[in-house]
């Protein structure tokens, strides 16, 4: 042990607007924390020039580490990355764009000491996010507590502490499809968390657009969830149960009375609303087998291009 106390994660995606900033606020906050640190950026791939900004600052000062993936993996990848390869007892992550403020910090080591394993951010409001999105991560959040026994805080983002207790539990679940919020929840340990006003991005756009919010939100209610699978059937069952009904209904007027239909519409409109349901439950139902498909072919979870400041040190390894 190198005696580093707290390791600052950083998930870094073509954020060349605001990296500078960030590490210098970083930087300073931590310094004031009194804290032996280290910060790793991890490189998601960025196609701007973050890669060069960052292994500027990696140059200039020896506290910030740098880890580049060989192409874009997602950011829940690069957290995961940056956990593996952190040396420190505790360990934050926290996203570049200055979204959370890194004075909360703080508050959150002093949680860590008082015996708190988990210490997340809790956002009491979010600044400078659109309205779609807060309405759409609200009924998210709630929606997948609704979903699943596992006990998952709302309004509750990756900017967290972790002590390396949980980083070692975390390391034993290989799942690809992940949801780190989710399964630090999973595992369970003693948590706690610290309120914080989420800020507007520094500077550049979001790097979630709908598209990939859409997949997270998927990822989140698969990995932690059956529900989707269950209601597949009991809509199935339903569905079937009425149609029974229905066809003793057309067998009767076929046999015993003379107001045989002439419905055109009406059986198109049957079969239309069934093939309806059946492609979304086969929708469902593939959503799993493709997540089913990815653990099973077991592929390393991400690929490290090069390393800044690792001392040829190899990160922890992940089986
Ligand atoms: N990020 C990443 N890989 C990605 C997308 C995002 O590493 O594929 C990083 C990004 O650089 C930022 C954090 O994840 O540090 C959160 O992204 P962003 O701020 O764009 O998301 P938002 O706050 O808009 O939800
Ligand atoms: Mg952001």
């Amino acid at each position: 042990m190198d005696g580093i106390i707290c390791s600052v994660v950083v998930p870094v995606y073509n954020e060349e607007e605001v990296i500078g900033e960030t590490c210098a606020r970083l930087r300073e906050t931590m310094d004031a924390a009194g804290v032996t640190y280290e910060i790793l950026l991890v490189n998601d791939g960025s196609r701007d020039r973050t890669a060069e900004l960052a292994a500027e600052i990696c140059r200039e000062h020896p506290v910030f580490r740098m880890i580049s993936f060989s192409r874009n993996f997602g950011h829940q990848i690069a957290i995961t990355a940056g956990m593996d390869y952190a040396r420190g007892d505790a360990i934050v992550v926290i996203d570049a764009d200055l979204q959370d403020p890194p004075s909360v910090i703080a508050q959150m080591l002093d949680k860590w000491r008082e015996g708190y394993e988990v210490v997340y951010g809790l956002r009491i409001s979010r600044k400078g996010e659109s309205t779609a999105k807060k309405i759409t991560s609200k009924i998210f959040y709630r929606f997948l507590r609704g979903m699943t026994e596992v006990n998952i805080p709302v309004d509750v983002g990756d900017f967290r502490l972790i002590d390396r207790k949980v980083r070692d539990a975390l390391r034993l679940v290989n799942e690809r499809n992940r949801y780190i919020r989710g399964l630090i929840s999973w595992l369970g340990f003693r948590s706690t968390s610290v309120e914080f006003v989420r800020e507007k991005r520094f500077a550049g756009t979001t790097k979630y657009p709908f598209r990939k919010m859409v997949r997270f939100a998927i990822d989140a209610i698969t990995s932690f969830s059956y529900k989707p699978l269950k209601l597949a059937s009991y809509v199935g069952m339903a569905l079937s149960a009425v149609s029974f009904v229905y066809l003793l209904v057309v067998l009767w007027q076929r046999l015993f009375t003379d107001t045989a239909i002439a419905g055109w519409a009406s059986s198109i409109a049957v079969s239309l609303f069934f093939n309806g349901v059946i492609l979304i439950i086969l929708g469902i139902i593939g959503e799993y087998i493709g997540r089913i498909y990815d653990e099973v072919k077991g592929r390393p979870l991400y690929i490290v291009s090069h390393t800044l400041n690792m001392d040829g040190e190899q990160r922890i390894s992940r089986e």
